[in-house]
């Protein structure tokens, strides 16, 4: 078994100008997660990592770059959940933090409970020393731009319900065969104050389990909580099929019975890995034996070695 990081950087369309820093994005995010399964460290800490590493990346609907409500404001969504114990975390319309990622591994690791939503995570998160930021540090120029775009009364429904997206997402599995699933984002732009997307719902934005394996999913948000995605890929996986056909399977029946689309990664506990999309096209990455893989448009798949030649 190799250990192995897969990240995705949300599914949708990645306009030609912002694919490069997208590629760039997951790329970086996933070497990040890999140097900590190579430094020894467990798969929950290398997917913390890896989402953490691209909410500080304003190229992503998530942390800083997420998209804006209808209010023009910020709120996030995120979850991480361990396969050893089937410990979750996660937040919900979180305001003010940089790394939801980090506040949803402390729902799992300092409360009894699994999800905190709103003021009370950010009441949580106060009590836990997380540092607020103005929120302003969290929009970009362009996420406004996309906000005002969609506030025009010819905007494009379209645009607004699968329009470019950009949620961050991870799986692993570390050397003791343990997986971990992390999602994050700042949800569907201009979406309703208080909106709560599939991203923090256990088995709908992840899941992991070690007798499965871990997905991390991105898309539709209601359409993905209406088929728990996540979890009906396991569930497949549970019934022999592999992670790739697995991830296919899910996708093709949220597709079929709910009219979603969307994109997950995927890893089962022997390290097998899939990066699958039903969605126009999907920013990936993946790390293992010291090699990178990583892909924009459906059936590409670039490789390039982690050691610098
Ligand atoms: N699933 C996210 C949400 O609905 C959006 C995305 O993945 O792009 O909040």
């Amino acid at each position: 078994m190799y250990p192995v990081v897969v990240v995705h950087g949300g599914a949708g369309h990645v306009p030609k100008e912002r694919a490069e820093l997208a590629t760039a994005g997951v790329c970086a995010a996933v070497r990040a997660g890999y140097a900590v399964l190579q430094g020894g460290g467990s798969s929950m800490d290398a997917v913390v990592e890896a989402v953490t590493q691209m909410e500080n990346n304003p190229s992503f609907n998530a942390g800083c770059g997420s998209v804006l409500n209808i209010k023009g404001e910020v709120e996030m969504d995120a979850i991480v959940m361990d396969g050893k114990t089937l410990g979750s975390g996660s937040v919900s319309c979180v305001r003010d933090i940089a790394n939801p990622v980090q506040l949803a591994r402390l729902v799992m690791d300092k409360t009894s409970h699994v999800c905190l939503t709103a003021e009370g995570a950010n009441q949580f998160a106060r009590s836990m020393g997380v540092p607020e930021v103005p929120m302003e540090s969290l929009i970009t120029e362009y996420a406004r731009m996309r906000w005002r775009k969609n506030l025009a009364p010819d905007a494009n429904p379209v645009e607004c319900q699968m329009g470019k997206m950009g949620t961050v997402g991870a799986v692993a599995v570390d050397s003791e065969g343990n997986v971990a699933c992390a999602t994050s984002t700042g949800g569907m732009l201009n979406k309703m104050e208080g909106r709560v997307g599939d991203t923090p719902l256990i088995g709908s934005g992840g899941y992991a389990d070690n007798q499965t394996g871990a997905v991390s999913t991105t898309g539709h948000g209601e359409a993905i909580m209406k088929v728990t995605l996540a979890r009906l890929i396991l569930f497949h996986m549970g019934q022999g099929q592999t992670a790739e056909a697995a991830s296919d399977l899910g996708l093709a029946y949220m597709k079929s019975r709910v009219g979603g689309q969307g994109g997950v990664v995927t890893v089962d506990p022997q390290g097998h890995w899939a990066a699958r999309f039903s969605s126009q096209q999907m920013c990936w990455a993946a790390a293992q034996r010291d090699i990178l893989h990583h892909g924009l448009n459906s059936g590409e798949h670039l490789t390039q070695s982690i050691v610098p030649p």
